[in-house]
């Protein structure tokens, strides 16, 4: 079964169980300041797991395209990618244990075929905190007892081989760690991973780093995969430090598509699935490199990873850049021109980046990518940045290459940067090929001084995608309302949302206009908003149809896809008539405009044709 298949099978087979099928986050979260990409399925849930309802229901079902960036370093062994799809299903205080881990049993086994003589499973072992997850152990055991082995029909897999137990590091989920580190009134709970045996003939384990100990299912040999994990938010930590049941328990599960494609196919190396091959043979073609040539192997597979990590995160509106996002764009597409070059001397034609880029589209198509109406723009971005890159790499490969090994320093590294725009990672990883004598260590420290100090200003959107919601943060959100509407209200109704950008210190909005605002119109716009806050409007939330909602006038961003009930947010005294903004809304908000205090314009430039970028400040 292919992984475009899988996913459907997927949906649909949780369709079967009553599930709602949610449209996945946009791979660049709106209006949330604490992460820079969409890197699980239940980071849009984070609210609805906390304990507010969800528009759709109770049990909801999707395929999350996510993107992580701490993963680049990874890349290039059968398994890692920065761009994955992550199959989520969700219970919000529904069903529970007893019913997550027979349903994902039936569809591995039953639709996707994986045969349960190679399947085994995790579970937490319990600690002194938290008792061991007998609930999930008995479960499987039943699973794999009720499983006859594919050569007898008799007797039953044993489950004493099939399941481990794992101390709270490897199997207890909670927002910050080990039930220990748990503050009073935190939820976490154990959570259960499934695991593919890839099987002995392959000699993976014998061929690793790993060959001197013993395999196991956690072992990073690569014989045996992780694929999923079930997660059960059981429990709330009490002041004892004991647990108590929740009264209402969520399940949040967790499976790599990529991986399941992988295990379906019986061949442990991702970027053999349907998902990549159309990509890899274009390269081939391209390049006149063996995917199955040692040489070329882990270069191929970094280039059609990054590639397509770079086509999903344009398409989500990011564009090459020094800072936040567009950074790892750049970091993404520059690493993509680096490895090329030790596929083939040439540098690609832009013909050749537009056939790559189509591979992409069309093993996506009509699942994402719904909206693109052709593929040069995006084309052009990748071909742009990276022949901008061409001309400098070859200049600083060799001055790399003709400095002496005690004069690269980090501070030479960070020359790179500057003069050629070497994303220090790249120097690094360009310094580690065999040849160059240089003090790693020493290199090391320098590099990461000067690493920390160029991220500075914007490390705090490196922490958890689950940090809470900060009191500045909610005012900015619900200014973005007022400051939409005053947009309207002032410029005219063309102005359109095209995309925001909240800190702790300032809120950033794009929109659609075609010119330059006067200062008259900026002063209109900010008395506008501020007479808005000082009226002391109440923010309601209320659940509606999607088409109604927006027949109704409510605003939505183009660039996000709805599900068929949404959450809109009114601002007015009144929800039905006479209101002031309406939106269709998932961030966090205000309960009364009051609450912001008063805002500021501090500036209005350009950020491309017709579009306008506008940054407001809390001033009170
Ligand atoms: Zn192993
Ligand atoms: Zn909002």
């Amino acid at each position: 079964m292919t992984g475009n298949e899988i996913r459907q099978k997927y949906l649909d087979f949780f369709e079967g169980k009553r599930h709602k099928v949610i449209p996945p986050a946009p791979i660049v979260p709106l209006n949330d300041p604490t992460t820079l990409f969409t890197s699980s399925g239940m980071q849009q849930l984070v609210p609805y797991l906390k304990g507010e309802p969800h528009p759709m229901g109770t049990r909801l079902v999707d395929s999350q395209p996510c993107f992580r960036s701490e993963d680049i370093p990874e890349v290039g062994d059968n398994r890692h990618t920065t761009f994955f799809e992550m199959l989520g299903n969700w219970s919000l205080g529904d069903y529970f244990k007893k019913e997550q881990l027979p349903w994902f049993f039936e569809f591995v086994t039953q639709i996707v075929g994986l045969d349960p003589a190679r399947l085994y499973v995790s579970v937490f072992e319990g600690s002194s905190a938290a008792s061991r997850d007998d609930q999930s152990i008995q479960i499987w055991q039943e699973l794999f007892k009720t499983t006859a082995p594919a050569a007898s029909n008799s007797v039953g897999f044993d489950p004493q081989v099939k399941i481990y137990t794992y101390p709270a590091a490897k199997n207890w989920w909670s927002r910050v760690g080990v039930p220990e580190k748990m503050p009073v009134g935190e939820i976490g709970g154990p959570d259960s991973e499934l695991f593919y045996d890839f099987g002995e003939g392959l000699k993976l384990h014998e061929q690793s780093a790993f060959k001197d100990q013993s395999c196991h299912i956690n072992c990073d040999c690569g014989r045996f995969m992780e694929v999923s994990n079930s997660v059960f938010m059981e429990y709330v930590k009490l002041e004892d430090g004991s647990f108590r049941p929740l009264p209402a328990q969520n399940v949040d599960f967790g499976g790599g598509l990529e991986r399941l494609a992988a295990a379906a196919s019986g061949n442990p190396d991702v970027f053999t699935t349907d998902l990549f091959t159309p990509m890899i043979q274009t390269l081939v073609q391209v390049t006149h490199a063996s995917y199955t040539s040692p040489d070329h192997q882990q270069a191929m597979r970094i280039i059609a990873d990054h590639l397509k990590g770079s086509i999903f995160l344009i398409d989500g509106g990011v564009t090459p850049g020094n800072k936040t996002q567009g950074y790892f764009l750049r970091r993404l597409l520059r690493r993509v021109v680096l490895k090329l070059r030790s596929l083939t001397n040439q540098p690609l034609t832009p013909t050749a980046y537009r056939q790559l880029v189509d591979s992409v589209i069309q093993t996506y198509q009509p699942v994402y990518f719904a909206n693109l109406k052709n593929t040069q723009t995006l084309t052009d971005t990748i071909v742009t940045e990276s022949q901008k890159f061409e001309k400098t790499m070859a200049q600083g490969l060799r001055i790399i290459h003709k400095t002496p090994a005690d004069q690269i320093t980090g501070q030479f590294a960070f020359d790179l940067y500057q003069s050629f725009g070497f994303p220090l990672e790249l120097t690094e990883e360009i310094l580690a090929e065999p040849g160059f004598k240089v003090d790693k260590a020493a290199f090391k420290a320098e590099f990461t001084k000067h690493q920390e100090r160029s991220r500075t200003a914007s490390q705090g959107l490196f922490k958890s995608g689950l940090a809470d919601h900060s009191d500045a943060i909610v005012k900015y959100h619900t200014t973005t309302h007022l400051l939409h509407q005053a947009l309207r209200q002032v410029l005219g109704s063309h102005v359109q949302q095209m995309g925001s950008n909240i800190t702790a210190e300032r809120l950033r909005f794009d929109f659609k206009h075609p010119q330059k605002l006067t200062d008259e119109e900026k002063k209109k716009i900010e008395t506008l908003i501020n007479q808005k806050i000082q009226a002391y409007l109440p923010v309601h939330k209320t659940i509606e149809a999607q088409d109604q909602a927006l027949k109704s006038g409510a605003l939505a961003f183009f660039r996000e896809k709805y599900p068929d009930q949404v959450s809109v947010y009114t601002i007015g005294h009144d929800v039905n008539k006479d209101w002031y903004s309406k939106e269709i809304c998932g961030g966090p908000h205000v309960t009364s405009t009051g609450q912001i205090g008063a805002v500021k314009i501090e500036k209005e430039t350009a950020v491309g044709a017709g579009v306008r970028r506008i940054y407001v400040v809390l001033a009170g």
